[in-house]
């Protein structure tokens, strides 16, 4: 690890994924980084390195040991830490549940809708309170009618089917507070609802990434048919781990090839970029 002088050559990055270790730990040349933020301490620190000739961020959501379950992860302070990196864009894999028998275990999907069921989360940088700083943020109510990016989200179908995995293009991801999985009756409300995939740390992952007008997409795998849809006893999270595993190096590999397809951070020309026009919004995004 490099100690804080030598932090200005190696901490920049114009790509963030935010996801388990698994993506990081095999890269030969990491750069490891802490980085606080007006918010507290995102999960861990910054790895940095370089995927497909680009600079790329890692964030490990739950930290490197898997300690923060998703109600605690500070996901203000994990999103304001890569944009103060010069991170613009970014991807998110993380493991859901499948709410359609058609979506089994291994399953890419990347969602286009989102329906947050979260309760007790910090979702906004816009809360109309002081600062520990003193920036006291304005009032923002931010366009959030499609939560992902369009950009991200094809090139990320494209990597995806590169590989030959036939990635399901769209779909709602339900996020739930856990850290416990569905009953049977949630998740045959949220499967009646005409919901896709149920996660935990989708949200406010996705909202907070617009609000610093980064471009999100989120990757879902797949590790189990949720409660509704399960004849046994229901999600384990063994069953979970087993899934994960198991596809973790083929969503790696398509994860890197979204990095190297990924636009340019100045040549972006999604909404993500242009959320704000016309707000003042009482803080400078770092
Ligand atoms: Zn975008």
């Amino acid at each position: 690890m490099l100690g804080m002088t030598d932090v200005d050559v190696d901490m920049n990055a114009e790509i963030g994924v935010i996801g388990g270790s698994g993506f990081y730990s095999f890269l030969e040349d990491v750069t490891e980084v802490e980085v606080d933020t007006p918010y507290g301490s995102p999960s861990d620190s910054l790895f940095f390195g370089e995927v497909a000739g680009r600079r790329v961020a890692f964030l490990p959501r739950h930290g490197r040991s898997h300690h923060i379950p998703p109600h605690r992860i500070n996901y203000r302070a994990n999103l304001w830490a890569l944009r103060s990196v010069g991170v613009r864009q970014v991807l998110g894999p993380c493991a859901v549940g499948g709410l359609r028998p058609e979506y089994g275990p291994g399953t890419l999907l990347v969602p286009d809708q989102l329906v947050d069921r979260t309760k007790t989360r910090a979702q906004t940088y816009f809360d109309g309170e002081p600062r520990a700083d003193g920036v006291v943020p304005n009032v923002v109510h931010t366009t959030f009618a499609d939560p992902y990016c369009p950009t991200g989200r094809a090139v990320a179908l494209k990597a995806a089917r590169g590989r030959d995995w036939e990635a399901v293009d769209g779909g709602t991801m339900v996020v739930i507070e856990g850290p416990r999985f569905s009953t049977r009756a949630e998740s045959r409300w949220h499967a009646a609802a005409g919901w896709s995939v149920v996660g935990m740390t989708g949200h406010p992952e996705a909202v907070l990434a617009r609000e610093l007008e980064l471009c999100y997409t989120s990757l879902s795998l797949v590790t189990d048919l949720d409660a509704g849809t399960e004849t046994g006893e229901g999600v384990s999270h063994t069953e979970v781990m087993r899934v994960f595993g198991e596809k973790v190096g083929e969503l790696r590999k398509v994860l890197f090839d979204a990095v190297g397809a990924l636009p340019a951070t100045g040549e972006r020309d999604c909404l993500c970029v242009s959320v704000h026009e016309g707000w003042k919004l009482g803080m400078e995004l770092p």
